[in-house]
This record gives structure tokens, sequence and C-alpha cells, in this order.
């Protein structure tokens, strides 16, 4: 019995040394001290030895067990090691590749508009305010003099939360949050740039979804001269250009008087085009004198300030200053159009 141990003592060893990798390693530990392994099997066959004799069998058995396990423990630790070296060898970096290019991004179109259109109003000292775009039905409208049956409304189809909470049409409340936060009476000169929301189509030219700039300026003694003159240098400064510029009488709820402007047309510079339907002229922005009444709401006096307001769309400015047909062309995040800025 104890030869027989012996002996398996000695396979278990040098299948232990002979073990190339951790697959074998372990298929010796399964074959010599696994529940069915050749250690067990001689516990198990205990039966047949003397009474006297198995204490000492026992006992070799056991400390064989623990010599291999040891072993076994040893050898895992060594291949491990072993394993992890091959693998960092195997590793190692060859500087001389070529790196991985990290592709440059840049502006959307919409972005270098709209910053260029601040910063000539920056210039010429005007602050640029920012307000929500999920806007109480108060600003979007009533302070606007547009009051819950104003026809005009239909104008403005939005996308209502609540009776009360909706998508901004405009970023016109902009201008009424400014007011209402300053001393009564206190001079402004603000725009408020921003995205708004109608109910609308999706196409070439409209989309429910759009970028404004609001201005207004408020003060002792503003007249229509000084509207002129801001938004005739503005347009020139946008457009980069001597473009001519022309007001016509229009309507706004919360201004009077209202005007259209349109500038001479930036393709065929007043011959008569596609884009200008051959009228030679591009209606550009819709501004005014603000109306008494919304001065009045935001707790200003007409009879000690007035003041001028203005309203631009930042995609048609873009689609005419880089001179893109299709509005949907900024929304679709195709790269082949966006990295052409
Ligand atoms: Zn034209």
């Amino acid at each position: 019995m104890n030869e027989k141990i012996a002996r398996l003592r000695e396979a278990a060893k040098s299948a232990i040394d002979e073990a190339v990798d951790l697959n074998k390693l372990n298929e010796a530990r399964v074959k010599y001290l696994g529940k069915k392994g050749a250690f067990t099997a001689v516990l198990r066959s205990m039966g047949e030895i003397a009474a006297e004799d198995r204490p000492k069998v026992g006992k070799i058995v056991n400390e064989a067990k623990t010599e291999i396990e040891k072993l076994i423990v040893e050898a895992t630790q060594k291949l491990k090691a072993a394993a992890l070296a091959d693998k960092v060898a195997g590793e190692t970096i060859d500087v001389t590749l070529p790196g991985r290019k990290q592709p440059l991004g840049h502006y959307h179109p919409l972005t270098l508009t709209l910053d260029r259109i601040k910063k000539i109003f920056l210039n010429m000292g005007y602050s640029v305010e920012e307000g929500p775009e999920i806007e109480r039905d108060y600003f979007n409208f009533e302070a606007l003099n547009l009051p819950k049956d104003h026809p005009a409304r239909d104008m403005q189809d939005s996308f209502y939360i609540t009776e009360e909470i909706l998508m901004r049409t405009q970023t016109s409340p902009v201008q009424a949050r400014t007011m209402q936060s300053h001393e009564p009476n206190s001079p402004i000169r603000m725009i408020a740039p921003g995205r708004v929301y109608r109910r609308d189509d999706y196409d070439a030219t409209h989309s429910p979804m759009f970028t404004q700039v609001e201005g207004l300026v408020i003060d002792r003694g503003i007249s229509f001269a000084d509207l002129k003159g801001t938004l005739e240098t503005a347009l020139q400064q946008i457009f980069a250009a001597n473009v001519g510029v022309r007001f016509r009488p229009s309507f706004f709820p919360f201004t009077e008087p209202s005007t259209e402007v349109d500038i001479s047309c930036v393709m065929c510079h007043g011959k008569g085009c596609r884009v200008c339907k051959g009228t030679g002229w591009l209606e550009i922005l819709g501004a005014g004198m603000v109306h008494p009444h919304v001065l009045e709401m935001s707790g200003y006096d007409p009879k000690v300030v007035s003041g001028f307001a203005f309203g631009l769309g930042v995609e048609r400015i873009a689609m005419l200053s880089y001179g893109i047909d299709d509005l949907r062309l900024f929304y679709d995040n195709d790269v082949r159009f966006l990295r052409q800025f």
C-alpha cells in the first residue's frame, strides 16, 4: 500500500512538472486530487486494509495530497506569470507606425451666422439676453399685446404643453422678461437669440423649429430714425456688403408703426433672379416702434420712454450668406454638408 501511494505521489509530481499550461495543470489536479482522482480512490479502498494500519495509511495519503496541492499552487503562479510575460512581450508598441488622425470639428453654419450677428450688436453696445424655450402664454403672447382672442395668434400656431404653457413661438418673450427685470423706464439695448417653435411644414423653406434674433432698444427719445439707422448699419455688416435697405409698412401687434425690412438681392444685386422671384429685393426682417401698450404692460411709461424692436431669422440669413437653397440641410447632420463651412 505504502509503495502504491509513493508511486502515485511521484507520478503526480512529474505530471505537475510537465504541465505546459494551466489546462494541463488542471487535468493533473483532477486526475490525482479530484473526486474521482487516484488519491480519493486510495482512501475509498481503506476497507481492504487491516484496521490497525488505517490511521497510518490515511496519514501518508493526506501528506501526499497536501504536498501535491502546494506544488499545484506554485505551478499555477509560475504559469500565470509566464502567460503575462508572453502577453506583454507580444504587445510592444511600434512607435514608427503612423498615428490615428483625429478629425478636427468646427462650428455649425447656424452658430457661425449667429455669432456674427451677436458680435455686430455687441459692438454697438447691446447685451445678449436669454429666456426659456418652454414659455408661459403670458410672456409669449399677452405681454406682447396679443390677448387670447387676438386673430394674429393664428399666424403663430404652436405646440401647447398646457393651456398656459407652450413652446415659445418667438424670442420676443425675452423682451418682456428683460423689461420686467429692470427698473421701470431704465434704458435697454438687447438682443435675444434662440430657438423658436411653430406648427409648420418641414420643407425647403419651412421648419417647425428655427432660430431667431430679437432686438429691443428702449430709452428716452428713441425714434424711427434710430430704428432705420441701426438696422441699415447692422444689415450692411451682416452681409458684409453695401446692400440696399427698404422699409415697407406692415402690421405686428406689438409694434406701431410696424415695418417689413427688405435688402437688395445678394444673389443678383437687384437685377432680379429666382431667389428674389424677379423683384430684386429679399424680405429679411420685421421691426417697428414698441407699442405703447407693450411698454405699459411691463411697467414702462410710454409718455417718458419709447423704443424699437426687430426680429430676424438666422436660417434665412445663413442661407443667403452661404447660398444654401434648402433649409433642411441645417438640421440633417450630414457631415458632407457641414464640413464645407
Ligand atoms: Zn435676386
